[in-house]
């Protein structure tokens, strides 16, 4: 069942999760536990990351230093696979353009067909830490909207260069990523929603947010798309918050602004026990407000936070 399908059939506010894959050589051990603290609240979905590779520099100890590229994250679509095998749940890989050329995603779609993962979360992705400015990979792609058009072709038994696909598998379906207070990128609100509204007529069944700390924020970007007649699911992404430092960390990283009730609580908090109390207790009135408003599905970015969403959980399901 698509994933649309799954949030459409579920009698109550459907719940899902996005995990990281494992740091490299670390297993996937960590994972497994993460998914167990979660399974008691039914999970839909499981979206597993992906994360491009990056510069990193050895010191070769004689003054000089070797460039080579590494993936700190590699196996998406493998964990993707492992989740699904082991919990049998659906599980959502996040394909990127960012470090991708046309035929590396193409071989990532093979590789998902072969799977039974048809479920996908597409993005342009984070631009390269040495980057000042997000810059595609040679034949590869600016953004999602183009990776949709790939996907469709893909869909319709088309390769990326025109040639037809002999045998093609069962087609895939797709969401994509919105943002309740703005694209970092975008010149101003209108035009995120001209590219969102794109993204929805090329074929994305659904839009995740970008997480937010102020359900107002997304009540009213709710309203505007759907103005503009965008009808698909708005699902909203919600990220406990957890330490002092993410005061600042989260609105540089996310551009996202935080309220200034969880700024002002957080700044009495003494410790990190504190602000995860805060967190947890921020989150649940936001997810108890936002399942009376009747939202579909609730989406958890659970990095470093698990036992946070769990508690959450417990809470409003
Ligand atoms: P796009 O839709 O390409 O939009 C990027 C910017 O360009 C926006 O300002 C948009 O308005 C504009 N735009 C869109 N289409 C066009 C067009 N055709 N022409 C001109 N302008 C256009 N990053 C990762 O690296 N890995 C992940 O796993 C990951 N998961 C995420 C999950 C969610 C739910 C969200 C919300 C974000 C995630 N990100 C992830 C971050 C995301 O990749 C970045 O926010 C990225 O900068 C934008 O991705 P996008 O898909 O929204 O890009």
């Amino acid at each position: 069942m698509r994933i649309v399908d799954l949030i459409k059939n579920s009698d109550k506010t459907a719940f899902s999760f996005e995990l990281l894959p494992p740091l490299k050589g670390t297993g996937i051990d960590k994972l497994y536990n993460n998914v167990e603290t979660l399974l008691e609240f039914d999970p839909k979905y499981i979206n597993i990351t992906t994360h491009r590779s990056e510069y990193v520099y050895k010191d070769l100890g004689n003054g000089m230093f070797q460039r080579s590229r590494e993936r700190r994250r590699p196996g998406t679509v493998a964990v993707a696979a492992a989740l699904l095998n082991r919990y049998n749940i659906p599980t959502v890989p996040h394909i990127l353009c960012s470090g991708y050329s046309r035929k590396d995603t193409e071989y990532v779609l093979l590789d998902l067909q072969f799977l039974g993962i048809t479920d996908l979360l597409i993005l342009r992705g984070d631009k390269a830490k040495h980057e000042s400015s997000f810059v595609p990979e040679p034949e590869g792609y600016s953004h999602a909207l183009e990776l949709e058009y790939q996907i469709n072709n893909f869909n319709k038994g088309l390769f990326e260069d025109g040639s037809p696909i002999k045998s093609p598998g069962a087609p895939f379906s797709y969401g994509v990523a919105c943002y309740p207070e703005k694209h970092e990128e975008s010149p101003n609100m209108d035009q995120d929603i001209y590219w969102l509204k794109k993204k929805i007529e090329a074929g994305a069944e659904y839009a995740v947010t970008q997480m937010f700390f102020d359900n107002q924020k997304y009540f009213d970007f709710v309203e505007r798309v759907r103005k503009e007649g965008i009808n698909v699911p708005i699902i909203p992404g919600i990220k406990p918050f957890r330490k002092l430092n993410q005061l600042s960390m989260i609105p540089k990283t996310f551009k996202i602004d935080l309220p200034q009730e969880l700024a002002a609580e957080a700044l009495k908090c003494k410790n990190d026990d504190d602000t995860t109390a805060l967190g947890i207790e921020w989150s649940i009135n936001q997810c108890k407000e936002l399942i009376k408003c009747g939202v579909p599905s609730v989406h958890f970015y659970t990095v470093g936070a698990v036992d946070s969403v769990k508690q959450i959980a417990k809470n409003i399901y």
